[in-house]
This record gives structure tokens, sequence and C-alpha cells, in this order.
């Protein structure tokens, strides 16, 4: 077994594949580097997989799928109130890992770590709760007897931008079904979920219930996977764009699908908030992992006659998040994950400027190494600007006033992952959430995610719900047997 040791972090970091309950180097033998998004270096390096480890973890996973899937329900949910319990232990180590890998201030990779640990409690608790149905047939000739089944084999494929709860949030609803997973982290922060599958491996899951499978190429194993009928299920986080392209490869085989994607938030303040809450809850929606997340406010639709007032205070916020390396003192907006990102921000700031937009505060790629940008708002930001259209995945917050059409620019957009609104009115944010085209709806609140509720989007922003029950259900299939007695 290859580890790292990782500046900060207490343990050794495995770098190798885990396939079968063995940490291997894969059939190629590559290797790939992972980069500090603070300095651009060089942090280490893990085992690259190919399409032909794609198919040993599947043997692995597939054999152990009769096991796993017999495994009484109990066993299945000790084991992940252990995991629960180690990795709320292994906290500091989670949450430095992903300052290093993913580059997020220390108090988000915190509250990141603590919100991946809760998905192990929460599906514990779930594990013993898959229910059934017994009823009478309406003629009253037979009974109808409904079960339900691990979903089989599930192939699990997550972002970057929370390397550690985009995994747990499939990792729980999976063990706590039954079915066996092969998991395919992001190429830029592969090393939290190896280190979060060593400790479920020690949590007692049999070898092969959890297969990871880091690789710099993930088109062939995707393409291996989802060709492979043994494969029968696909929950995916990520982009848009990538989601489409792995709904059309889950077509020929018809596999079930989860589909975690892109977002386009609209943040609505009207004239009766509280303003400082609407603030406060701003910062929260926007800053919240430097502005990487889904969830993240993309558009700010405020009321005309306070939109001046709420912008200045928004700039004077934003305007005091310090900037740097995620683990220096003081540090709350950490750099963006990679370069790229950072040109995607850069670009959408000039196209909204050059449009006719001002930046209050931030609006300028600072100098030096590593991929900073800073806090940003924007007033006077055209309708047609790129960045009200695209997800922009960092501490921009683009400004538009509005008088009376706030849902219908709220739901012009293909995305319907969630919205925020803030009002003094209950009434009218009932109203108001139930016409927007969106999965989620925060009144007077920034932040939405909780392991006991339903998380997912409408529209582009995908298919099904991670979280709840109804994470479990989508690792689950429903089985009918009629009989007569
Ligand atoms: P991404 O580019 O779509 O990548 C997501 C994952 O898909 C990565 O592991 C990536 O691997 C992999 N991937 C890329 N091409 C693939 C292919 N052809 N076959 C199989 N896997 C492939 O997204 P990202 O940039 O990492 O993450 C940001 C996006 O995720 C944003 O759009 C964000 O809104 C979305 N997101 C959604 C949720 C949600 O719950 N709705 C939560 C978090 C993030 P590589 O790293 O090797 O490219």
């Amino acid at each position: 077994m290859t580890t790292e040791t990782i500046a900060g972090v207490s343990r050794p970091v495995p770098t190798d594949l885990l396939i079968g309950g063995k940490w291997v180097a894969g059939s190629g033998g590559d290797r790939f580097d992972v980069t500090d998004p603070a300095d651009g270096t060089t942090l280490c390096t893990v085992a690259d997989a190919t399409a032909a480890d794609a198919t040993a973890a599947i043997d692995a996973a597939y054999a152990v799928l009769p096991e796993l899937a017999a495994m009484p329900p109990r066993r299945r949910a000790e084991i992940l109130r252990t995991a629960f319990e180690v990795m709320t232990e292994r906290l500091d180590d989670i949450a430095l890992l992903m300052v290093r890998e993913n580059g997020k201030a220390l108090a988000d990779a915190k509250a990141e770590a603590t919100y991946a640990a809760e998905f192990f409690r929460w599906y514990a608790e779930e594990a013993v709760r898959i229910d059934g149905n017994y009823t009478t047939a309406p003629a009253g000739t037979n009974k109808i007897l409904v079960t339900r089944q691990p979903v089989r084999v599930a192939l699990l494929i997550t972002p970057w931008n929370f390397p550690a709860a985009m995994a747990t949030r499939k990792w729980g609803p999976a063990i706590a079904a039954g079915c066996p997973t092969i998991l395919k982290p992001a190429a830029e922060t592969p090393l939290t979920a190896l280190l979060i599958a060593e400790i479920l491996t020690d949590a007692g899951l049999p070898a092969g219930a959890v297969n990871v499978l880091p690789s710099s190429k993930a088109a062939p194993i995707s393409e291996t996977a989802l060709a492979d009928f043994r494969v029968r299920k696909l929950s995916f986080t990520g982009s848009t764009k990538v989601g489409q392209g792995l709904l059309k490869l889950s077509a020929d085989n018809v596999v079930n699908t989860s589909m975690e994607l892109g977002g386009n938030a609209p943040f609505l303040v009207f004239a009766d908030a509280d303003l400082d809450a609407a603030v406060d809850g701003a910062m929260l929606a926007k800053l919240r992992n430097g502005g990487e997340a889904c969830t993240a406010a993309n558009r700010f639709y405020v009321e005309e006659s306070i939109a001046d007032r709420f912008a200045d205070k928004l700039a004077s916020a934003m305007g005091s998040m310090s900037m740097g390396r995620g683990d220096d003192d003081g540090v709350k907006l950490g750099p963006l994950v990679n370069e790229a990102t950072v040109d995607k921000v850069d670009r959408l700031v000039k196209d909204a400027i050059s449009g006719g937009a001002r930046a209050l505060v931030g609006g300028k790629r600072p100098d030096g190494a590593g991929f900073c940008y800073p806090a940003t708002v924007l007033v006077d930001v055209p309708e047609k600007a790129d960045c009200l259209t695209e997800e922009i995945f960092g501490p921009v917050a683009p400004i538009v006033s509005f008088s009376s059409e706030a849902v219908r620019q709220a739901n012009d957009t293909p995305y319907g992952l969630v919205a925020y609104l803030y009002t003094g009115d209950l009434g009218r944010g009932l109203r108001v959430s139930e016409s927007l085209e969106c999965g989620m709806v925060g009144i007077n609140r920034g932040v939405i995610s909780d392991p006991a509720a339903p998380f997912g989007g409408m529209k582009q922003s995908g298919i099904g719900r991670e979280g709840a029950h109804d994470g479990l259900l989508e690792f689950l299939e429903t089985k009918y047997v009629a009989f007569t007695p």
C-alpha cells in the first residue's frame, strides 16, 4: 500500500486504488499529480485507474453482492455507525486534507467534514427502516406483497467541490441498501475519498463492497462500467454537461440513474425583508465554500427600493473576507480549485463589466502564485450578462434590481436546483416558493443542506434526491409478489 504524508494531516494518506479490499497500483502502473491550489505545487501522486481496473472493481463488487445484500440491516447500520464515529474522531485530518487538495478555507473544510460524517450516522439509522407493504388485492383474489431489494452494483462519480460530503452522501445510502460500490472521485481531489474509504473498510465492510478508482481519464472508466451489464446503478454528482453524456451512456443498458447536476440559484430579497438578515444569508449562500457550490447563490434579485442599501451592505461584508491559503490565520476565502476556474470567473466578471456592470468591491484577478479570486459584488448587471446564465462557481455576487418580475427572472434558466428568498411575510414566502421551478427553497435562510432533507433539483439540475429517506430509495428496487395464501 502506497501512502503519502501530507502537511498537517496526522495519518498517512492512501494513494493507491482500492479494489476488492486491497490497495493496488493499478493495471497500467501510472500515477497522476494532485495539486495544492494555494500555490500550484504538487502535493503528491496518486495511482491512475484504467478501464481494466474498472473491470477488476466490477468483478470484486459483483462477487460480494450476495453477501452484502444478505447482510442483516442491523449489521450494515453498525458498520455505518462505526464509520461515523471514526470519521468524527478524524475530522481535523479530513478537513486539513481538503484544505490541501481543494484549497477551501479551514472553517468550510471543518463544516464539510462534519456534514459528510452525518451521512453515515443518518444512513446507519435508515438502514433498519427499509419498509415494504402487504395488502389484499381489491378483488380479494390474492395478496400483494411489496418488498425492496438493493439495486445492485453501483457506479458513483463525485466532483471536486465537496470531496468528502459528495462521497458519503452516496456511500451512506448505498451501503445501507446493500449495494457494492465503485467510486470515481474527481481527479483534482482523490485523496479525501481514499482516506474515508479506509475508514469504511476498517469499519467492517466485506472486501469489494467499497472500491475507489482515482483516475486522470474519467471517460474510459465510465464507458467500461456503464457497458457492463452487472452495473445497474449510476449515481453522479457534477456538471450538467458531463451528466448529459453519462445519461446517454446509461441508456443502452437502461441503468438506473440519480443525477445531481449544476445550478444557477436565484437569491430574492423583497422590500419587507430584514435587510441585515438577508445580507448574512447572502454571505452564506454566496461564499460558503468560496462560492464553489452547486447551491451557491448565483444571481441576486433585490426589490428596487432596497437594492442600493443591500448592495452596499453586501459589498462591505464581502470586502472584509481575507483571502489566502485555506488554513492560514484569519483566512476566510481560500483559493479556487484550479487555474481554469479562475479564468472562468475572471471572464464572467469582465463580460459583465463590459456590458455596463460596476464592481463595488473586488473584480480584479490578483497577481501571484495560487488560484485566488477576491470576493466581488457587481451592480447594474445587464440582463444578458453571462454571469446570470452560467454557473459562476466563484465568489462573485451579481445584483439585479426588480420591481415586479422577480419570479419570472428567477425561473428563466434551464437549471432548477435551489432558490433563496428573504421576506417578512411568510405567506408570500410560501406562495413564491411554490412558483419557483427548483427542487429546494430557503426562506429567510442562506443554507439548506441537511442529511435528513431530500436534496436535488428540477429541470437540468438533476433527477432523483440524495439525503433523507428518499436518498435510500435511490439505491433500492421495488419488488412486487402476487400470491394466494
Ligand atoms: P464535472 O466536470 O462534471 O466532474 C464531475 C465528476 O465527473 C468528476 O469526477 C469528473 O472526473 C467526472 N467526469 C468528467 N467527465 C467524465 C466522463 N466522461 N465520464 C465519467 N466521469 C466523468 O464537475 P466538477 O467540475 O467536478 O464539479 C462541479 C459541478 O458539479 C458543478 O456544475 C456543480 O454545480 C456540480 N455539483 C452539483 C451538486 C448537486 O448536488 N447537484 C453538488 C456538487 C457539485 P474528472 O475530475 O477526472 O474530470
